[in-house]
């Protein structure tokens, strides 16, 4: 089973790499970003609340985002892997996942179920240099990707979500991927590195 989660910055081609892998491993590709965006399009309650956020590339508060999380996890093709693009974004939210996978891992035991290596839950970080990142998102073109935007989302990243880089390299979950190559070299690597720890 495939259980994988992209850390790295803004246009840093977690959504591509994440796009691709998910394909490969014919798991669902979950990314909160995508989701939110269809809330916010649907104008339903989740969107109205998460749109201030996003609008100023603040992070939209965790318990909206678990929640929708956990709804989506709970779909049957999310029973047998995933991979997760966008989330986990801070510690509170690697917490929950860390949470639902011991659930699952004892609801397993209980089961007698053969549990796997590490519970499985393999975290990509995918690293480019900021001058790199900007240049990538300014030609992206997205609503909430204007300059002053950007920076704000790279300085959440630095603040909230870099600290997930300890936090999974303690528990040896970490996998650091250069992602300054071509679309098809970063995918070739991440293969490598996936097909290794699993
Ligand atoms: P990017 O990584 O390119 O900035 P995303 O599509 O992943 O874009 O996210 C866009 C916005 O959605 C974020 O700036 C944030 O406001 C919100 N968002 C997405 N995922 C999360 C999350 N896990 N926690 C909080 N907010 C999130």
């Amino acid at each position: 089973m495939v259980r994988l989660v992209f850390l790295g910055p803004p246009g840093a081609g977690k959504g591509t790499q994440a796009s691709l892998i998910a394909g490969f491993y014919q798991v669902p590709h979950i990314s909160t970003g995508d989701i939110l965006r269809t809330n916010v399009a649907q104008r339903s309650a989740l969107g109205w609340q998460a749109k201030e956020y996003i609008d100023k590339g603040d992070l939209v508060p965790d318990q909206l985002i678990i929640d929708m999380v956990e709804e989506r996890l709970e779909k049957p093709d999310a029973l047998h892997g995933w991979v997760l693009d966008g989330f986990p974004r801070n510690v509170g939210q690697a917490k929950f996942i860390e949470q639902l996978l011991s659930t699952n891992q004892n609801a397993n035991d209980i089961q007698g179920e053969k549990t796997q290596k590490n519970n499985s839950l393999i975290v990509i970080n995918l690293q480019v240099p900021d001058q790199v990142l900007v240049s990538r998102l300014l030609s992206r073109g997205r609503p909430d990707d204007n300059e002053q935007t950007i920076q704000h989302r790279l300085q959440v990243h630095h603040q909230q979500t870099e600290p997930l880089i300890e936090f999974y390299k303690e528990r040896q979950q970490l996998i650091t991927i250069d992602g300054n190559h071509s679309v098809e070299a970063v995918t070739n690597s991440l293969k490598q590195a996936v097909n290794q720890s699993c």
